[in-house]
């Protein structure tokens, strides 16, 4: 099985491993007990084309969800960088599926505030500040990259930039997979988890470099936050 690539424009957009996503068609329990990683191939360089810039295969490497997969990876020498073969079913760069992150974006949609919201859907011990960046990493790149879709596909899409609304027009409990297959080339310029653009430094994390001398925030040294960004997980 080679599977069906997304288009790729051949220019690198930014810093970070570079991902092309694989339009499997299959649901993550296939991939998984199909094991389709090992199948899934590249047939030439997103950066380079047919060039001979001597892409190989670079083995894969695993995710946290669901339990078992592992994604295909390539290297390409001359920019001495990684590409993943990212499933479409998978959230890029966070962990979990498209769909977990669909649930939660919508259910957050119909509430009040951010922090009822995330209070409701993130009710384990995180700690309601946890939670609400929990819930924030999820909802704003989701809301700017609908907004873009929205606005690029109005006829197709409607107006509104709601994952409920969305979920109406196509007759779809799966809009974020469904969005990707209907515009693969547009994927590289919308923000993570549905879109493929690098991640970009939050400030927490460079305030937290520069003035946090004290005692580093427990929260952060939890299993259930360490999670959320394994060590090498794209
Ligand atoms: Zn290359």
């Amino acid at each position: 099985m080679e599977g069906r690539w997304a288009h790729h424009g051949g220019h690198r957009v930014g810093p970070g491993p570079v991902q092309v996503l694989h339009l499997s068609g299959m649901t993550g329990e296939d991939y998984v007990a199909r094991k389709a990683w090992r199948q899934a191939s590249l047939k030439s360089c997103p950066l380079h084309g047919q060039g001979a810039c001597g892409l190989s295969r670079h083995g894969s490497y695993p995710r946290v969800k669901p339990p078992g997969i592992r994604v295909a990876r390539y290297y390409c020498p001359r920019e001495g960088i990684t590409i993943s073969l990212l499933p479409d079913f998978l959230a890029s760069r966070m962990s979990g599926e498209l769909d977990d992150v669909e649930r939660v974006v919508c259910g957050a949609e119909g509430m009040r505030s951010v922090e009822a919201a995330a209070n409701e859907l993130r009710p384990d011990d995180i700690g309601l500040p946890g939670a609400v960046r929990w819930l924030r990493r999820r909802l704003s790149p989701v809301r700017a990259a609908l907004l873009i879709l929205v606005s690029l596909m109005p006829d197709l899409l409607g107006r509104e930039p709601r994952l409920s609304s969305l979920r109406e027009r196509l007759r779809t409990e799966h809009v974020l997979l469904r969005l990707r297959g209907l515009c693969p080339e547009r994927l590289e310029g919308l923000p993570a988890p549905l879109g493929l653009a690098p991640r970009r430094r939050s400030p927490p994390d460079s305030h937290r470099m520069r003035g946090q001398t004290t005692a580093p925030e427990p929260r952060r040294l939890t299993p259930a936050a360490a999670e959320e960004r394994p060590a090498g997980e794209t």
